[in-house]
């Protein structure tokens, strides 16, 4: 298991020094940021650990990037531990992530399930003991760690997929193991199906305006910065262009946009303007399905040559926010969307995003005022706001200026911090109202806690103290003390 202290990721120099939060008081306002260090105050030095299973590619790896400064800078020592795998652990994973997202026609073998999922999980806990007052499980890939008997603290479980349709073979397998959390995480209430009997919270994902990707440029800055690129893929820089960004994931609906695009350019008036489409799309340590995916939409474009299929670009974030900023309008249209950052990163840079009515699009894009939303196959409707949207400055910039008022208010990272130092204060008995965003009444896990609770115990909690002494001795961790809690 990679462990973020040890500053090194397959031969990648990793820093997530704690940065100074006040930075982010010119997006958020000065009272929102002292607030936060209010709430950090008792938490300082008390440790958060975060677990997933990639560094690189994706959401959630994307946000933890910033989480951990962030944190780190209101003093809370915040950690990341990634799980390692092979090939066969994130064959399986994927499998479970496609199953949870609703596709049902998927076998998953035994072998899979006890060799490659819970023997890695096994080995990867062997080696590094996570101790710490609070523990969030990021996804399915590392959800049965809780069973490995070397995490302590609150262990809270983070789903950041949209499991509306979830399969309910994966869902029953998954419950008995989110069971023994002490809480799970959802990014919309919808997303919860029946089993669960811990508490559950609302939380949305955000993104951070100091990243390169999202820092707010101007038009004349984002076309030089895309100098490089454009000359490289031989893309008229002048052309008005129209973007996707994603993974090259089937969820992703990659299809979908292209035939709409087809039309479009098709439309005379449009045709006039002569539009561009740029996908940018890379693959996740994670995800073994990518370059598979990338060759099917190759085949799909059939070499189109206004349709431009860009992989692992250089430059990442600069590129990807200065696109952002100078294209017309951005596409997405998943089937299937947990939340979807790059709807929120586009929103960012002003720019409309039309986008499907599926998962945490909806909390995003609001129709006719921040975007539109359509279904995700709806290849005509989308043909028809493509058209708005190159044709209509006006607009554009009205969508563009709500979009950017939206992300500022609710998808900002000091948001979700909020939303983690309550949950923080909360499981460690600092504040004793439940979090304004709990989901669920009191789950069975509570009853049966407040019933049983100590007596349940076989140990005596001297015994039970005696044996978290010895641990923490082994361990010569510093910093944890139980008594705080
Ligand atoms: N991303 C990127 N380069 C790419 C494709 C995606 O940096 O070529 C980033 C994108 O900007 C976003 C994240 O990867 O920050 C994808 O997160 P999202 O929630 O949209 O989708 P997920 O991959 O988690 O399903």
């Amino acid at each position: 298991m990679f462990d973020d202290q040890s500053r090194e990721y397959k031969n990648q120099f990793v820093a997530l020094d704690a940065i100074d939060v006040d930075e982010y008081k010119q997006f958020v306002g000065d009272k929102a940021i002292e607030e936060l260090k209010w709430l950090a105050e008792p938490l300082k030095d008390k440790v958060w650990a975060n677990v997933n299973s990639t560094f690189i590619g994706g959401g959630v790896a994307e946000m933890l990037r910033s989480v951990i400064p962030f944190a780190r800078g209101l003093g809370i020592n915040c950690r990341w531990f990634v799980i390692e795998g092979a090939h066969d652990f994130f064959s399986v994973t994927k499998k479970f992530h496609n199953l949870l997202q609703g596709i049902k026609e998927l076998d998953i073998t035994m072998e899979e399930i006890f060799h490659a999922y819970l023997e890695t999980i096994q080995q990867n806990l062997e080696k590094t003991r996570v101790l710490a007052h609070m523990v969030v499980i990021h996804d399915p890939q590392p959800a049965a760690a809780i069973m490995s008997g070397n995490i302590f603290g609150h262990i809270l479980w983070r789903c950041h997929i949209d499991t509306t349709e979830a399969s309910r073979r994966i869902w029953r397998f998954l419950m008995p193991y989110i069971n023994q959390y002490s809480g799970a995480i959802f990014t919309d209430e919808s997303f919860i199906k029946d089993g669960l009997q811990v508490p559950t919270y609302q939380i949305s994902p955000c993104i951070d305006p100091l990243q390169p990707k999202n820092r707010q440029r101007t038009h004349e800055e984002a076309i030089k910065t895309l100098a490089p690129l454009f000359e490289k893929n031989n893309i008229d820089g002048k052309r008005p262009m129209i973007l996707a960004v994603s993974r090259y994931d089937i969820h992703k609906n990659q299809k979908s946009i292209i035939e709409a695009f087809k039309k479009v350019k098709a439309i005379p008036s449009v045709k006039k303007q002569k539009p561009i489409f740029v996908i940018v799309g890379n693959s996740a340590s994670d995800d073994p399905e990518g370059m598979t995916m990338y060759k099917t939409i190759c085949d799909e474009i059939a070499g189109d040559p206004d349709i431009y299929p860009l992989l692992n670009i250089e430059n990442n974030d600069e590129y990807i926010g200065a696109l952002m900023k100078v294209s017309k309008c951005f596409i997405h249209v998943s089937t299937k969307e947990g939340f979807g950052l790059v709807v929120t990163e586009a929103m960012w840079h002003g720019t409309p995003v039309i986008g499907s009515k599926v998962g945490g699009i909806r909390q995003q894009v609001i129709d006719g005022n921040t975007g539109f939303l359509v279904e995700p196959f709806d290849v005509e409707k989308i043909t028809s706001y493509m058209q708005l949207l190159l044709e209509n400055k006006e607009t554009r910039e009205n969508l563009g200026e709500n979009a950017i008022e939206r992300v500022r208010k609710n998808f900002l990272l000091p948001t979700l911090i909020k939303k983690y130092l309550v949950l923080m204060r909360y499981y460690l008995e600092i504040d004793a109202k439940n979090p304004e965003f709990r989901i669920n009444e009191i789950t069975y896990s509570e009853i049966r806690h407040a019933i049983f609770g100590k007596n349940s115990w076989t140990f005596t909690s001297e015994e039970i103290k005696d044996k978290i002494g010895k641990l923490l001795e082994e361990l010569e961790t510093t910093n944890i003390n139980f008594k705080d809690r």
